[in-house]
């Protein structure tokens, strides 16, 4: 399943930085998820409370903050946030390219 692999990476950053800040317990986590980045919330919500039993980040919260598809006009430059996928600019039809929305990351953990 795409989600335990992406859940598995999220909890190796998570232990990694509580190991170099010296941290007994991870209490939360926030994560940044693109639209695009193609991530069903509930199913990663489930692999990583899984995967988190038995480690110092057992019962943390996934904060899920998830952030807007913004494109950029190659023709004339305007940026503006892409409803329905659509990547056709609304003012002068040229194509519109990507400026985020693929993004996943973790964006902070509350350490103990
Ligand atoms: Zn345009």
């Amino acid at each position: 399943m795409h989600e335990m692999a992406i859940a598995e990476g999220i909890l190796d950053i998570a232990l990694e930085e509580a190991r170099k800040n010296g941290a007994t317990r991870i209490a939360k986590v926030g994560l940044l998820i693109g639209e695009m980045a193609g991530v069903e919330a509930s199913s990663l919500e489930f692999c990583f409370h899984a995967l988190v039993k038995g480690t110092i980040a057992e019962g943390a919260e996934l904060a899920l903050a998830r952030t807007p598809i913004v494109a950029r006009c190659l023709d004339c430059g305007r940026e503006d946030t892409v409803e329905r996928y659509n990547f056709i600019c609304p003012d002068c039809g040229g194509v519109r390219s990507l400026l985020s929305g693929r993004e996943l990351r973790v964006e902070y953990l509350e350490m103990d």
